[in-house]
């Protein structure tokens, strides 16, 4: 062990080090042209054979992720992306709908989230507040009063949640008209935020 790797081990040990010299070892053993942006397990071999120093490992792994060379240069090695698919244009309006959730807002008058209702032929919008932790029961009733009460009912409702919630409060939903309808729930993962900001 060299005389500065024993500096570092010594002020490790008081966890503390300023963070222009871990920066500099970083750009050492990953910028330079000898190293040349190696990934984060061969940076992290190559910074561990002379330095170490407390959550080590993670400075490594955040040094290589933000690496701007790395990120402009290095090829993708995961699968392309697939294209969105668009929803289709409905027949007529309140025929398909979409819902989302928006929560994490300031709460007014013990509402915290707000329930979004987009028709999406005429993109006529209802804002409900509603609260982050409605139940199935309740969830049922808002949509009996606010939309099937002046709408009627829908062919399908397009969510991004997809969770077994949607079919708890269907089933509270045809508990509440005392018969059996049906409509469609459809899952389209990131459609929904867009559409509905
Ligand atoms: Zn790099």
């Amino acid at each position: 062990m060299c005389c500065l790797s024993k500096y570092f081990f010594i002020l490790s040990c008081i966890s503390f080090i300023p963070f222009f010299i871990v920066a500099c070892i970083l750009i050492n053993r990953h910028d330079s042209k000898v190293a040349g942006h190696p990934g984060e397990a061969k940076t992290y071999e190559l910074v561990n054979r002379d330095y170490f120093w407390l959550k080590m490992r993670s400075f490594v792994k955040d040094f290589v992720r933000t690496c701007h060379q790395c990120l402009r240069n290095k090829p993708k090695h995961h699968a392309p992306y697939g294209l969105l698919k668009p929803l289709p244009i409905p027949d007529k309006p309140w025929d398909d709908i979409t819902m989302d959730f928006v929560t994490g807002l300031p709460k007014c008058e013990g509402y915290g989230a707000i329930l979004v209702i987009v028709d999406q032929l005429s993109k006529m919008s209802l804002y409900i507040p509603t609260k982050k932790t409605i139940n199935a029961e309740g969830l049922a009733r808002v949509f009996m009063d606010h939309v099937y009460s002046k709408h009627g009912l829908p062919k399908t409702i397009v969510t991004d949640r997809g969770s077994p919630f949607d079919s708890k409060w269907r089933r509270e939903f045809n508990n509440l008209l005392g018969t059996k309808t049906w409509f469609s729930m459809a899952y389209h993962l990131g459609q929904m935020d867009r559409q509905n900001e």
